[in-house]
């Protein structure tokens, strides 16, 4: 069972009137799903419940009607109906003995309003500040609006009790919450008694809390988020400030969460940041307090977890992406099954969710945000069916995905894979520069798989038709990944681009096999995600000089989704890589490109001894195409099924090759639902057709 080492992290620590049973603690995560997807939200934290957390925080929920962040997607509690919703995620909390937590962000000078309308409120009059720049300012608030404001916090704080909540989290971190307009200089710039002065711009939170402790602070305990650093420069709210703010409020809150400044800062993806990134501004600030603290840091090693414990550097270990990857995270440290835990690879894919409104995926869990829609449970795979073995075809993060998933059910599984290392794409982008912790999607594949009786691998078995057919497996998964393409064919030519004889033109798959171009590179990146800005890193560690060529206004565009955007451009500006936006690339000659405006169509010449095409793949889908024009063969063969998926079948990120493995296996020997939707969803009731519309003036 549990290694005593890590009793540490089991022992119950207080939270004002509550006690959570450990330290492990689900900070507020977004998900993507929110209030339009309640119930997959909901059973999403009934299984971080069942997984051991001893504390589990709902999204930021939009606690009055005057402050939300549309287009994005997160909770509200703007009236009574809103209860039972949050009910519905609290109950779920609490099953198996963890507290329920509700995160309340009034969101200030980051609130557009663009579905309510209303006018934004914040300390000081300023344009809205959120990732899609609408143009749309915000108003100071008056001080009878301050009282106002504080009056709905306690109505917000009360509905939370009433949808069954422990803790209230008050969102003042990464620029996003009132809490943090107030605090900082840059964002409160008020002559009154609610600006100027450290004390002064402590007010508001002082009150608040105040206010709700009054209220429910004899059943409820309170925590306030706030930031580390808000990292932008003398203005803002500094982590010198903010210890001096710890100290002068010693124990304001139940219990301090300790954020970075943006959110870039705080979930910076792995290329960026290491696990623990933020110890060193978080070191010392438990001194100042006699609250307990919790703060992140992508935390995945229990190990790392208690040294944060023992060195008297945090009480509670802060977790949102860690408990993504694996809900399961506390029960296996308590199981003792530590080489159980699905690391976290820190690619961001779970924040795109979020960030493109949709429903939030994760590259090593396929199953999250899929508890309730599918019914899939991240620790349990459904029964076996009627057939009993599978021969997956490509090791890549689909087949093994595939493979492990498979092997839980109970078949007998082989994984054939053509070249001598396993891990398709995900072992061999693991060595570009920054993307070493992606191979955590294969070691913990590999790992589980080499412990199962029923699962063999053979690498250096590059499969045919015939060689398919011989074997006599009853079901072929064909996940043989793609091939970068070299002509060209993307989003700005979807025909071969004209490319003179003679030209040197690589792929991202000739970069990872070593033959690396020098003197003048072009990139021509007309994919968009992170391939383009890693492949100019690594040309430049090589030596080469590098163009990078993108017909987006950003350089690695999708990387915005990820949190990274900015990062990248800075690393790539410092190793002097020359980034040309809004351009692209219309013909390749032997030594130059011709480069077109994408909105005017003027050309220019770029010097190029070489061209690195990062445009678009073509799935490797020959074995499966041979495969289905001998059907006629299978029935002798032994053959029942053969199914393409993950990059063979249609390229994407490997968080998508991952959840296509699962979602093969899961599916396999089942009934087909035909033209039945394959998930579960929820849609919005509709109000009785003659519900009287509210009269806003009753004297007209
Ligand atoms: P995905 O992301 O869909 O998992 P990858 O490209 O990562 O795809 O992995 C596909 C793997 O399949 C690669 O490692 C490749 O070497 C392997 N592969 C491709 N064709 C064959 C084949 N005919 N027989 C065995 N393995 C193959
Ligand atoms: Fe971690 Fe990536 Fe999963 Fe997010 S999507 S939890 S960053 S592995």
């Amino acid at each position: 069972m549990r290694d005593p080492r890590y009793d540490i992290l089991f022992e119950p620590m207080q939270i004002g009137p509550v006690t959570a049973k450990n330290r492990f603690y689900q900070v507020p995560h977004c998900n993507g799903g929110g209030y339009r997807d309640p119930s997959a939200a909901a059973e999403m934290r009934g299984i971080k419940a069942e997984g051991g957390w001893g504390v589990i925080f709902t999204e930021q929920c939009e606690m009055h009607h005057t402050s939300e962040i549309t287009p994005f997607i997160e909770l509200r509690l703007w009236e009574d109906k809103d209860i039972p919703q949050l009910r519905r995620m609290s109950e779920k909390m609490k099953t198996h003995g963890a507290l329920a937590g509700i995160q309340l962000a009034y969101s200030g000078i980051n609130g557009p309003n663009l579905y309510t309308k209303e006018v934004p409120l914040a300390p000081s009059a300023l344009p809205i500040r959120t990732f899609t720049n609408d143009p749309v300012q915000a108003r100071a608030l008056s001080l009878s609006e301050i009282r106002d404001l504080r009056r709905w916090f306690v109505t917000a704080a009360k509905r939370s009790k009433l949808a069954g909540f422990d803790l209230i989290c008050l969102y003042g971190a990464h620029g996003f919450g009132i809490f943090q307009h107030f605090l900082s200089r840059a964002t409160n710039q008020r002559t009154d008694e609610y600006g100027g002065n450290l004390e002064n711009r402590a007010r508001f939170v002082n009150e608040v809390v105040a206010d709700i402790r009054d209220a429910v602070g004899d059943t409820m305990g309170i925590a306030l988020r706030v930031s580390l650093d808000e990292t932008i420069g003398e203005l803002g709210f500094s982590n010198a400030e903010l210890r001096d703010f710890i100290e002068m409020n010693r124990n304001l809150p139940d219990l301090w969460d300790l954020a970075h400044g943006t959110w870039e800062d705080c979930s910076g993806p792995s290329r960026f940041k290491e696990e623990a990134a933020q110890e060193l501004l978080v070191r010392g600030i438990r001194e100042l307090s006699d609250r307990p603290m919790v703060g992140v840091g992508r935390f995945t090693s229990p190990d790392v977890m208690v040294k944060m414990i023992k060195s008297g550097t945090l009480d509670f270990i802060g977790c949102a992406r860690p408990s993504i990857a694996d809900p399961f995270l506390p029960k296996k440290v308590e199981e003792g099954r530590i080489e159980d835990i699905r690391e976290c690879i820190g690619c961001n894919i779970c924040i795109t969710g979020d960030m493109t409104m949709s429903i939030s995926r994760c590259t090593q869990n396929p199953t999250f945000m899929e508890e309730w829609r599918k019914g899939w449970h991240p620790e349990r795979m459904n029964a076996k069916g009627d057939s009993d073995s599978v021969l997956v075809v490509g090791s890549g993060p689909a087949g093994l995905e595939a493979a492990w998933a498979l092997c839980r059910r109970g078949y007998d599984v082989a994984v054939a894979e053509a070249r001598t290392e396993i891990g398709g794409r995900v072992a061999r982008e693991s060595r570009l520069p920054g993307l070493s912790a992606w191979g955590r999607v294969k070691d913990y594949r590999e790992y589980q798989l080499r412990q199962r009786p029923n699962a063999e691998i053979y690498l250096d078995s590059r499969l045919t038709a015939d060689d398919v057919m011989a074997f006599g497996f009853q079901n072929i998964a064909i996940a043989t990944g793609a091939t970068w393409r070299r002509d060209g064919v993307a989003r700005q030519h979807v025909v071969p681009m004209k490319i003179a004889e003679g030209a040197a033109v690589y792929t991202p798959d000739d970069l990872m096999d070593g033959n690396i171009p020098g003197g003048n590179v072009v990139i021509f990146d007309d994919d968009h995600y992170y391939m383009g800005g890693v492949l100019a890193e690594l040309l430049v560690q090589k030596g080469a000089k590098v163009t990078l060529i993108t017909p987006s206004a950003y350089v690695s565009d999708w990387t915005r989704n990820t949190l990274e955007q900015g990062t990248i451009h800075a690393r790539l500006d410092a190793l002097g890589v020359n980034i040309v936006l809004n351009r692209g690339v219309a013909e390749i000659a032997v030594d130059h490109v011709v480069s077109n405006c994408v909105y005017t169509g003027k050309t220019c010449h770029y010097q190029a001894d070489a061209v690195v095409m990062v445009t678009s793949r073509s799935g490797n889908d020959q074995l499966y195409r041979d495969l289905m024009s001998r059907q006629n063969e299978w029935a002798d063969a032994g053959i029942r099924s053969v199914k393409v998926f993950g990059d063979a079948e249609a390229s994407g990120p490997i968080a998508w090759a991952t959840y296509a493995g699962h979602r093969y296996a899961r599916e396999l020997d089942c009934e087909p639902r035909g033209d039945a939707l394959p998930f579960r969803r929820e849609i919005t009731e509709l109000a009785a057709e003659h519900t009287p519309s509210p009269e806003l003036c009753l004297h007209d």
